[in-house]
């Protein structure tokens, strides 16, 4: 994003926002292209030779999808209705990766009659679960196991999940007991393992220790099972939402990238990656309209059309979002950005220091094309966001 003429232009080709939305009537989400294509090649460039299977929870757009696709991306799904939305953006069943914790026995038919390539394994109660219905379909159901190797990334607790007291991913203890049920269950074919330790991963030493002893599992697995041949090292490498540092986040991949192939290169196994935020947080901004501003005696509000219904991030994470107007101002002044929603955990920034806007002004709300659109609600009955992309 950056102005041209005080006119906020956004992505590599810098298209124009005030013009597009000249005849703004409702909050849109907005997704550039280009720069997704961008981000991925930039991503797939770093690391080499992994399959980039996108996590669609980060942004189940069609046309979001659909670029990825076309330019050789796998899809990460975490439930039905993201495998339905996959395959309707054009991904074939076979380059789809299943993971979530709470699989039902229909989801688990539905996966293994339309032939998903792997499903990532949470509990071994859902592997008790997949092998009785891959056996009453006499089908081979592929899997990898997802492991959780208690390991702190220093993220939000919210979006931390490889820790003991997470609900996700298997506990290294419970190997021998999964062990024994493959052992008598051939219909389920073990390919691999996976590990995903949470999102907004900037540092990475403990994601290298957690590659480091996955690598012992791997290793181990690997002598039992001749079909393991697949580690899935997750998503979650973060992103700056407080400035925008293409060159800093170039470093951060690289850095990211060289542990991995580091850790794993020797291993001779095909491997992926499930990133989601990276790929498309930047590609997104949300449009919304100031409705209102209200000076009271402890702070002024700017009150727009859009609040926590449509990005949830900064209620639920206290995420901090730039916020800026599409046509520049000069000045500054520090407000509360709020929305329409009858909750006091309803607000975009706080203390917020921003261009000086008026009532009409349409704002953007950066860096939201990943957890936007795809945690909006409609709570109080407010329209859902429109979506499109440039
Ligand atoms: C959410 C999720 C991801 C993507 O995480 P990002 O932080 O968006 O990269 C990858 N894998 C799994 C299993 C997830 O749940």
């Amino acid at each position: 994003m950056e102005y041209l003429n005080h006119e906020l232009c956004m992505g590599p080709l810098k298209k124009n926002l005030l013009t597009l939305f000249q005849n703004y009537s409702k909050p849109v989400y907005v997704y550039d292209r280009d720069l997704i294509t961008l981000r991925y090649k930039e991503m797939s460039t770093a690391l080499k030779n992994c399959r980039i299977y996108f996590a669609v929870k980060a942004n189940p757009n069609v046309e979001v999808l659909k670029t990825l696709k076309s330019l050789g991306c796998g899809a990460d799904v975490v439930s039905l209705g993201e495998i339905r939305r996959a395959m309707e953006a054009g991904f074939p069943a076979a380059e789809i990766v299943y993971s979530g914790v709470a699989k039902t026995h229909k989801d688990i038919r539905e996966a293994l009659c339309l032939g998903v390539y792997q499903i990532n394994v949470e509990s071994l109660q859902e592997l008790e679960r997949i092998a009785k219905v891959a056996n009453d379909l006499k089908v081979k159901a592929p899997i990898a196991l997802r492991l959780n190797p208690d390991i702190d990334i220093k993220t939000h607790p919210y979006i931390a999940t490889g820790l003991k007291d997470n609900k996700f991913g298997i506990e290294l203890s419970l190997i021998p007991q999964i062990k024994a049920i493959l052992l008598q269950n051939p219909q389920v074919v073990l390919k691999g393992v996976s590990l995903h330790l949470g999102s907004m991963m900037m540092e990475f030493s403990g994601y290298a220790d957690a590659l480091k002893k996955l690598r012992d599992v791997y290793l181990d697995l690997r002598k039992d099972f001749a079909s393991v041949q697949r580690f899935d090292f997750g998503g979650g490498l973060g992103v700056l939402y407080d400035r925008y540092d293409l060159a800093e986040e170039a470093s951060l991949l690289n850095q990211y990238a060289q542990i991995t192939l580091e850790i794993l290169g020797g291993l001779g196994a095909e491997l992926q990656s499930e990133p989601g935020r990276w790929l498309v947080a930047h590609a997104g901004a949300l449009i919304g309209q100031v409705q209102y501003i209200k000076p009271t005696s402890a702070k002024t509000f700017v009150i727009l059309d859009t609040g926590m219904n449509h990005l949830l991030r900064p209620a639920l994470y206290g995420a901090r979002h730039r916020i800026i107007p599409l046509q520049q101002r000069t000045g500054e002044m520090t407000v509360d950005v709020v929305g329409p929603i009858c909750e006091s955990a309803d607000f975009l920034s706080k203390d917020c220091v921003m261009s000086p806007v008026q009532e009409g002004d349409l704002v953007a709300i950066l860096d939201s094309g990943a957890y936007g659109f795809s945690m909006a609600n409609n709570y109080n009955l407010q329209d859902m966001p429109e979506e499109i992309i440039i």
